[in-house]
C-alpha cells in the first residue's frame, strides 16, 4: 500500500469480496443468464475503472452505466465488452456512441427516430416501460416497438424492462412485479410472432435477482448486491446470500488533543466538553461524502477496534471524534469510517439508517477526493 494513497483519506476495495459476491449471484441465476454489472455513478462510489477491470478479468463481458461519459471513461481505460448506457444521451453526442462502441438504450419511439436519423448504425437495447413510467416505450405500443426493430440504422442487441417494486414480496408489490414481468413477456411474444429474432433480454436488478431468480433472461443488471449490500441494513441481514461488503473508508488522525471541561470544539460552539476529554481530528469531511447529518454524536467511527462518537459539526474536509477511552491513539493513526476495525464494524447500512436514506445513496456520494486502494492486489 503506497503512502501516497493512504496519506489522508481513502477507499479500500476488497476484490476477493467482489469475486465472492459475483460468484454467489451467478449461482442464483439460471445457467445461461449472465451478470451485466451496473457500474454507474463510479461503480456506486467504488471506482468504475478498477471494478470493471476486475470484472473483465472474471470474464464479465457486458456492463451497464447511466451516462455516455461514464461509458467513455471505461472505454478510454481499456474496458472490453458491451457497455449499455441506461439513460438519456443528447442527439449532438450520438457520434460519441459510435466512436466509443457504446450501446444506447432506446428511450421511446421518438428517441428511436432520432437515433435512426443520426445516419450511422448504432447498437441499442430497447427499453420497455411495463409500469415504472420512467424510461422505455410503453409496452402496449406494440406497433411502435416492432417498428424499432426495422429502422435501418438501429442494431437491436437487447430489450429490457425495469421492475419498480421487486424489493418487497408483500402481496401488492409481488402482484405489481408479476404483472410487469407478464407485460414484458407479452411484448417478447408479440415480437417473435412477427418473425423478429428475439434480442438479449433482461429484467432484474439486485432485488429482482434475489426475489425472482428463476426468470429466464440473458442478463441481470446487478448493482448494489455485487458491492456486497442490499439497499437497507435490514435487507442485507436477511438476504440469503452471504454478501460481503467490498468497500471500506479510512482516514488519518491529523491531531489528538485534550479538552478541559467547558471548552468548545468545532463550528458554532456546538460541542462543549462535558468533562475533561481527549479528541481526535480526522482528515475527512462532508466533501468526501460523509453525511453532515452524522454530526454531534449521531454517527461514530472506529479507532483501534473501538467506537469513537463524532463530536460537533462535521466540516467540509475534517471532523472530530471523542477518543477519551481509547489508549495510545496518536497522530497518523488510522480511523475507520466505513468497515471493520478489530471486532467492530460500521456498515454502509448503519450509516444509511442514521441519515434516513439507502446504502446506494451513501456509496454513490463518496467523493472523488478519496484515493482508491485495492487490497489483495499490487498497487
Ligand atoms: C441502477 C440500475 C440497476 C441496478 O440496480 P441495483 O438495485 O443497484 O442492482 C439496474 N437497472 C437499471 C435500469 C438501473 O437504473
Amino acid at each position: 500500500m503506497s503512502e501516497a494513497k493512504t496519506g489522508r483519506a481513502w477507499i479500500e476495495l476488497n476484490m476477493d469480496n467482489l469475486r465472492h459476491n459475483y460468484e454467489g449471484l451467478c449461482g442464483l441465476l439460471p445457467d445461461n443468464c449472465r451478470l451485466m454489472p451496473a457500474i454507474k455513478a463510479n461503480a456506486y462510489g467504488h471506482g468504475a475503472v478498477a471494478v470493471a477491470r476486475e470484472l473483465n478479468a472474471m470474464d464479465v463481458k457486458a456492463f451497464c452505466v447511466a451516462t455516455l461519459h461514464e461509458g467513455m471513461e471505461l472505454r478510454k481505460n481499456g474496458i472490453k465488452g458491451e457497455i449499455l448506457i441506461l439513460g438519456y444521451t443528447h442527439p449532438n453526442e450520438f457520434y460519441l456512441l459510435r466512436k466509443h462502441r457504446l450501446t444506447q438504450t432506446v428511450l421511446d419511439n421518438d428517441y428511436a427516430k432520432a437515433l435512426n436519423g443520426y445516419g450511422h448504425r448504432i447498437h441499442v437495447h430497447i427499453g420497455i416501460d411495463t409500469g415504472m413510467h420512467r424510461l422505455g416505450e410503453r409496452c402496449e405500443n406494440i406497433d411502435n416497438i416492432i417498428m424499432m426493430f426495422k429502422y435501418k440504422n438501429l442494431v437491436v442487441d437487447g430489450m429490457f424492462t425495469h421492475l419498480c417494486a421487486s424489493d418487497s414480496m408483500e402481496k401488492p408489490f409481488a402482484e405489481y412485479t408479476n404483472a410487469q414481468i407478464l407485460l414484458f413477456y407479452g411484448v417478447v411474444n408479440a415480437i417473435k410472432a412477427q418473425g423478429i429474432k428475439c434480442p438479449k433480454l433482461h429484467i432484474q436488478s439486485s432485488y429482482g435477482v434475489m426475489n425472482y431468480p428463476e426468470l429466464k433472461c440473458d442478463y441481470a443488471r446487478v448493482g448494489i448486491a455485487l458491492y456486497g449490500l442490499m439497499s437497507t441494513q435490514e435487507d442485507t441481514e436477511k438476504c440469503n446470500l452471504a454478501l460481503r461488503p467490498v468497500l471500506s473508508v479510512k482516514a488519518r488522525v491529523s491531531a489528538v488533543k485534550n479538552l478541559t471541561a467547558g471548552e468548545f470544539a468545532g463550528y458554532g460552539m456546538e460541542f462543549e466538553a462535558p468533562c475533561d476529554m481527549k479528541i481526535a481530528v480526522l482528515s475527512i469531511g462532508y466533501a468526501d461524502g460523509i453525511p453532515r447529518s452524522l454530526s454531534c454524536g449521531r454517527g461514530s467511527v472506529l479507532v483501534a477496534g473501538k467506537k469513537a462518537p463524532i463530536i460537533g459539526r462535521i466540516c467540509m474536509d475534517q471532523m472530530s471524534v471523542d477518543v477519551t477511552d481509547i489508549q495510545n491513539i496518536k497522530q497518523n493513526d488510522i480511523a475507520v469510517i466505513i468497515g471493520k476495525s478489530g471486532n467492530a464494524e460500521i456498515s454502509v447500512g448503519d450509516i444509511a439508517n442514521k441519515v434516513g436514506t439507502i446504502s446506494n445513496e451513501i456509496l454513490s456520494r463518496l467523493g472523488g477526493r478519496l484515493n482508491l486502494v485495492c487490497k489483495n492486489k499490487k498497487n
